[in-house]
């Protein structure tokens, strides 16, 4: 093992920062019918959505994945 400091790697971090979006995605409204965009979580309920794939959707609080129909 060396004994010599840690070297770090120089550079510049670039701020990963996310705007904001006030507005939810979760679902939007059209005539008068809630329309879901995101489906909930199963297992952790509402207000955790499954986040979307190509070929399936998972949860990204307990790990829960359902694999969508071909
Ligand atoms: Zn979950």
């Amino acid at each position: 093992m060396a004994s010599g400091p840690k070297v770090r790697s120089k550079g510049k971090r670039k701020p990963t920062k996310r705007p904001h979006s006030k507005k939810s995605d979760a679902f939007r409204i059209e005539d008068n019918k809630i329309i879901r965009q995101k489906k909930i979580c199963p297992k952790c309920g509402a207000g955790v959505y499954l986040a979307q794939h190509v070929n399936r959707e998972s949860c990204g609080k307990c790990g829960y994945t359902q694999f969508k129909k071909a």
